[in-house]
């Protein structure tokens, strides 16, 4: 059963288990998410190689069968991880209709080299985890790499990226690097995995409402039978009510169609106005800096001064906080400011010096 990957008018679901533990577990869940009706493709993972050994790490041919079965059962495509050549035979021996290939394994071009050889010639969709890191480049590289093998129908899943530092989240999303993913390769289809990003149960309506919102195409999300008897990633994993619950209140907002409503062409020119006299005022405020670092060199003053930028910071949060705008949102805005004022004035003291010497 051949699913073609294509842009659906709502969004594109994958749901299933982390891994494929037993055959009861596996028969169980796609037998309960089938029932919901709200599943495009059923996914479990194989192959679970994990951070420390000495863990549960899949089921290897075994599982391969009972995945092979639940999809003739219940008539459902299927999707698993592959990350070496080898896995990619069997993956194809068992006619599973689609591989995702994991973060891990995006990060190494190596790897990803070896899967495209593996798979020339074949035309089933292939999905590609972001890297652990985030590097858009090493990501598209990866696509890039299937491209040229051949490889028609490909998708790219956001999964969030390694935080070093605990946070509330597992992985950390860079919805900015989705929009740049996106303007680069507008005809790809991307996903969100909100399960590996929120790394709990709680965020991820909330995650997956955001990915819609920026109009991703669709959403990968891990349920179990009994989630908390999982033998990986137990902690994010739904169970299949939740699941039906999350995706029944999700909302699927439209792009702009041909004619774009009135009141928003309105609301869009205004904002465009508004965006280039800020230019326009960013622009004022650089040639100012320039006059303080030439003043500055003369005094001999360094370009920084701390008791400035507290004065700066604290008027400026306080105006902002009557606008109703946020500390935090001031306060990056003016970093990303008053660096590019020392910048300037740096520059200037570095090319003064060099002139007199
Ligand atoms: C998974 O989807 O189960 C998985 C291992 O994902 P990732 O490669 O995003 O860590
Ligand atoms: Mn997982």
């Amino acid at each position: 059963m051949f699913k073609k990957l294509e842009k659906l008018n709502r969004p594109y679901l994958i749901a299933g288990p982390c891994s494929v533990e037993t055959k009861e577990q596996l028969f169980e869940c796609a037998k309960s998410l089938v029932e919901t009706g709200k599943i495009d493709v059923f996914r479990a993972g194989i192959w679970k190689p994990r951070t420390r050994p000495g863990n549960f790490e899949g089921t290897d041919i075994q599982g391969l069968i009972w995945l092979s079965e639940v999809r003739e059962k219940y008539k459902i495509p299927v999707i698993t991880e592959v990350a070496t050549p080898k896995h990619v035979e069997k993956v194809l021996t068992a006619n599973i209709d689609m591989l995702w290939i994991g973060a891990r394994t995006t990060s190494n071009p190596f790897s990803v080299n070896e899967i495209a050889q593996a798979l020339k010639g074949v035309d089933i969709p292939i999905f590609v985890k972001n890297p652990t890191n985030p590097d858009l480049q090493l990501w598209i590289g990866a696509i890039e790499r299937l491209e040229n093998v051949n490889i028609k129908q490909i998708a790219a899943i956001h999964r969030g990226f390694f935080p070093y530092e605990p946070t509330t989240l597992r992985n950390i999303p860079k919805w900015e690097i989705v929009i740049e993913l996106k303007t680069l390769m507008p005809d790809l289809l991307i996903f969100c995995d909100p399960s590996h990003i929120s790394g709990s149960t709680e965020k991820i309506a909330e995650i997956s409402q955001y990915a819609l919102d920026i109009m991703m195409d669709g959403l990968m999300i891990e349920v179990h039978p009994e989630p908390s008897k999982a033998k990986t990633d137990a902690k994010q994993q739904l169970s299949p009510l939740e699941y039906s619950s999350i995706i029944d209140n999700l909302s699927y907002r439209n792009q702009f169609e041909d004619t774009i409503p009135s009141n928003l062409e309105k609301w869009r020119l205004q904002i465009d106005s508004i965006d280039f006299q800020l230019l326009e005022l960013l622009g004022q405020r650089h040639e100012i800096s320039k006059k303080i670092a030439a003043e500055k060199k003369i005094l001999n003053y360094a370009p920084f001064q701390i008791e400035r930028w507290k004065t700066i910071i604290k008027t400026r949060q306080e105006y902002a906080c009557k606008l109703g705008l946020s500390e935090e949102y001031v306060s990056k805005l003016l970093q990303i400011i008053h660096k590019e004022s020392i910048n300037i004035q740096n520059q200037q003291m570095v090319e003064a010096k060099n002139k007199i010497i």
